[in-house]
């Protein structure tokens, strides 16, 4: 029998229509806007100023703090200004703006398709790389890659668990990364397997990817220590802890990371963008981007320079469709709604889902029937219907008491819900309150 998590999960309609969809290159745009804030911790501090000329791969921008990551410039070009611009999150963010100019490279990044086998650096060497390349969690979290490999005194990383589900409804980014660079991510994860000392890697797969875990499982014999394990699918098992429950069969704490049942967690993407880094000297400047949905022309895996204009996915793949009713960063469940299309794509931009006008708008909710679906669904074994009910009050001793900071944001409780009651919205708003107080008690 395949394995999963065993609490909680749903089974929303998988839609992969952009699965069979090789990755192309996106055409330079004229301008790129790159946020210095792309990542969880401290923004960046920006190094550059108007007029300066910069290449493809100059740090534009340093890490702002022991949680921060280095933000490089995409292309090369002339500085334009430095300016507070919306991001996909909805947020206005200082930015770099760059006036595209030829497609000139720094030195030392190696540009060749080449695949180089051997690691000849050792385990604080390839931390600083990773550091030095602005590496962050591709997955969707974004945070610093460097910071994960270092393990804290006391605990010790036994198993590189790789995550390679994309449980996300519509998202294939990952699956198409996993059969077109395979050897370049094997790889990634054996310089990952290096920098923390550990034997044993598995890289978990849902088995809506067939083709993915039989191409990897072909070529492991050649990378030893990596396991390729099928998983059942259900979502959310990209979440960490229930990865970490699905294939090692390990349950962390409440309020604990990873390590504290021996494992580190790292998305395929990253692993590619790692292997990236450590043999070819390349920083993190571009990534895999899905542009999907139902009415879509052309469902596509895009490779797009960080700071690219949502707008210039959305032709490549066929133009705005006229019955659009939301364009989401992201996939169906933890994406955020985009309120300007020219909002540019990040180090954490996994997607770009247009839903159709019909699919976009909101039902109005309904009184709570008690029906406890929410319950069952919740992969964290919370209460969702209960958590809603104390944000409405602003009951925040009884959230944190009912562990609140322990939800993963997933949505499983919103989609199952036949009244459907924005339980996550609600959740998040006491979310927001309970960490600042938790914050403003270690002051
Ligand atoms: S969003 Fe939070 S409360 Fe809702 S199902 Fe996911 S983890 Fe549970
Ligand atoms: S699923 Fe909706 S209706 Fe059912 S208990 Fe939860 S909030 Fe109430």
């Amino acid at each position: 029998m395949l394995k999963t998590f065993k609490i909680g999960g749903v089974h929303p309609e998988e839609n992969k229509f952009s699965a069979g969809a090789a990755i192309e290159k996106l055409p330079l745009p004229e301008t790129v806007s790159i946020p210095v804030a792309q990542h969880i911790g401290a923004p960046a501090k920006v190094l550059v100023k108007r007029k300066d000329e910069v290449k493809v791969g100059t740090v534009i921008a340093e890490s702002g703090g022991f949680v921060s990551a280095n933000i490089h410039s995409s292309v090369s070009g002339v500085v334009q200004k430095i300016d507070n611009v919306y991001d996909a999150s909805g947020y206005r963010r200082q930015a770099v703006i760059i006036k595209v100019e030829g497609d000139e490279w720094e030195e030392q990044i190696d540009q060749s398709d080449e695949l180089k086998k051997d690691i000849n650096l050792n385990q604080k060497e390839i931390v600083d790389k990773i550091n030095a390349a602005g590496i962050v969690g591709l997955g969707g979290a974004t945070f610093p890659t460097h910071v994960k490999l270092m393990v804290p005194e006391g605990k010790k990383a036994e198993m590189l668990l790789i995550n390679g589900v994309e449980c996300e409804p519509y998202l294939t980014a990952d699956h198409r990364l996993m059969l077109e660079k395979k050897h370049e991510m094997m790889m990634g994860i054996r310089i990952l397997m290096t920098a923390l000392g550990v034997q044993k890697a598995a890289i978990g797969i849902e088995n809506n990817k067939p083709d993915a875990i039989e191409e990897l499982r072909k070529i492991s014999v050649e990378y030893p220590g990596i396991d390729i394990v099928p998983l059942k699918v259900k979502y959310p098992q990209g979440g960490e802890k229930q990865l970490i429950k699905a294939v090692m069969n390990r349950e962390v704490p409440s309020g604990k990371l990873p390590i504290e049942v021996g494992a580190v967690v790292q998305n395929v993407g990253t692993a590619f963008a790692v292997y990236e880094a450590v043999q070819k000297n390349k920083p993190l400047i571009e990534r895999v981007v899905t542009v999907t949905g139902k009415s879509v022309k052309k469902p596509s895996n895009l490779m797009v320079r960080i700071g690219t204009p949502v707008e210039n996915l959305i032709e490549a793949a066929g133009g705005l469709p006229e019955d659009t009713g939301k364009v989401v960063s992201g996939g169906p469940m933890m994406g955020k709604a985009l309120n300007d299309l020219a909002a540019p794509v990040t180090k954490g931009t996994s997607g770009v889902l247009l839903f159709k006008d019909s699919e976009a708008h909101r039902i109005d909710y309904e009184a709570c029937i008690r029906c406890s679906k929410c319950v069952t669904a919740c992969p964290m074994g919370l209460e969702p219907y209960q958590l809603m009910n104390y944000a409405t009050h602003e009951m925040w001793k009884e959230s944190e008491a009912d562990r609140i900071m322990d939800c993963i944001e997933c949505g499983s409780c919103s989609f199952t819900c036949p009244s459907y009651r924005p339980l996550l919205d609600y959740i998040r708003l006491g979310k927001s309150n309970v960490s600042q107080i938790i914050r403003s008690r270690k002051q």
